[in-house]
């Protein structure tokens, strides 16, 4: 029941309360609250500064403090608690100038995108709605509160944000939503490529991805964003939903001469690998012509991700990359020749190079690099066993050594 986690949180609104302050839960958990859906983490909005929250709570930590959000900690869960805020005015289309704390609840959510996201809930479970986002919840419609124009100069995140509501909820962007995204758009490019990455994210993987990613089009809202800019986005076919990274991949090799560079995204190093391996593959998949560069490109490249693009081979054909050979690789063969592998990885090979260097008595080089891979592909091809003297009579029968 989605009722327990805000069960779990409702004594520190109570506790907020008894010492006279107001306290709701806000945001996206009531969103989903009211949604049916499953609610992940619970945001709290309270009329106490943060000094009075920590004055009240045994445990906090200072997270964001001059946002005014502490972080408490009850019953071993952690729980963001936000005073009410209200922001001054914005110069720079994506922060304002200053913020305040205030000590009215209306103040606080009259600030925040979306009617869906502006209703609050109090610890006995009643609803506080002043822009009727209940009602756009019902018809399925994503309002700005207040004036889109004016929100969208204020912060252009909003636009982003907005679009990735449609992808995950699959709402409508009601009309004035929508021209004020149209008339903005042109200010995502003062926003810093973190906060767009993070709802990109959200956006590829989200259920409704299609709509909303033929809206980031019809805004060109690429043209505007770092990395993305560079590529013709107009040409690429995203139906369905999938992993960031997998969609990054995709794009550079649809587009192959175009120099984008994945520091510009300002993703993780991890992030940058996969995408980089993924991109790889891809690249590799339409030379595999026979059974053995299939069970070497398994070796090489693990299940796990040549399936990741199986899973997606209708993307892979919309968006015309170079085809492959579907007799070789296919789900089935993928899953069974993996199966049949003698070995997965480097770690797995009953040799290394000093054993290597000991028996044929030579001193190590480049050549040692060259007799490894040819021992690795000797094994999955099974022309020698994974068995020490085997490599190594092979070794000293199959390979000249100089
Ligand atoms: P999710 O379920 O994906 O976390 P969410 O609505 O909780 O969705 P968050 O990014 O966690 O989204 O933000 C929490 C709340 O803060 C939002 O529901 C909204 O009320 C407010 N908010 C977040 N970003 C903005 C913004 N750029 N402008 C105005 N309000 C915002
Ligand atoms: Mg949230």
């Amino acid at each position: 029941m989605t009722k327990t986690l805000f069960e779990q949180a409702k004594p520190i609104l109570k506790t907020l309360q008894s010492n006279h302050y107001q306290a709701f839960f806000v945001g996206g958990s009531v969103r989903d609250y009211l949604m049916h859906k499953t609610i992940h983490d619970i945001d709290i909005t309270t009329s106490a500064t943060p000094e009075e929250v920590e004055a009240i709570f045994e445990k906090t930590i200072p997270i964001g403090r001059e946002h005014g959000t502490v972080n408490v900690v009850y019953n071993g869960e952690h729980y963001e608690v936000t005073t009410f805020r209200a922001e001054g005015d914005y110069d720079d289309h994506r922060r304002p100038n200053e913020v305040f704390f205030v000590r009215e609840l209306y103040e606080d959510v009259k600030r925040r995108d979306f009617t869906m996201n502006a209703i609050a809930m109090d610890a006995d479970f009643h609803i506080h709605d002043y822009f009727n986002g209940q009602q756009d919840i019902e018809n399925h419609i994503i309002r700005t509160v207040g004036n889109a124009h004016e929100r969208f100069n204020e912060d252009a995140l909003r636009i982003i944000r907005g679009l990735r509501f449609q992808a995950q909820l699959g709402f409508a962007l009601e009309n004035e939503t929508f021209y004020g995204m149209k008339s903005h758009i042109h200010d995502i490019k003062y926003l810093s490529i973190e906060r767009i990455v993070v709802e990109l994210k959200k956006l590829t993987s989200g259920k409704y991805v299609a709509h909303s990613f033929e809206n980031l089009q019809y805004l060109n809202a690429f043209n505007y964003i770092p990395f993305f800019k560079h590529y013709k986005l107009n040409d690429f076919i995203l139906d369905e939903a999938i992993p960031f990274t997998l969609f990054v991949a995709l794009l550079k090799a649809q587009q192959p001469l175009v120099n984008g560079t994945l520091n510009d995204l300002k993703i993780s190093n991890n992030e940058k690998k996969d995408i980089g391996k993924l991109e790889r593959l891809l690249n590799q998949l339409p030379n595999i012509k026979s059974k053995s560069d299939f069970k070497i490109l398994l070796y090489d490249y693990g299940e796990q991700d040549i399936l990741l693009i199986l899973n997606f081979i209708d993307l892979h054909i919309k968006n015309h990359l170079p085809s492959f050979s579907p007799l070789i690789i296919n789900i089935q063969s993928v899953k069974e020749e993996s199966k049949k592998l003698p070995i997965h990885s480097r770690k797995d090979i009953d040799i290394n190079g000093k054993d290597i260097l000991e028996a044929v008595n030579k001193q190590s080089g480049p050549w040692l690099k060259t007799l490894l891979r040819d021992i690795e592909i000797a094994i999955i091809n099974r022309d020698v066993q994974n068995i020490k003297p085997e490599i190594i009579r092979w070794v000293k029968s199959h390979v000249e050594i100089q």
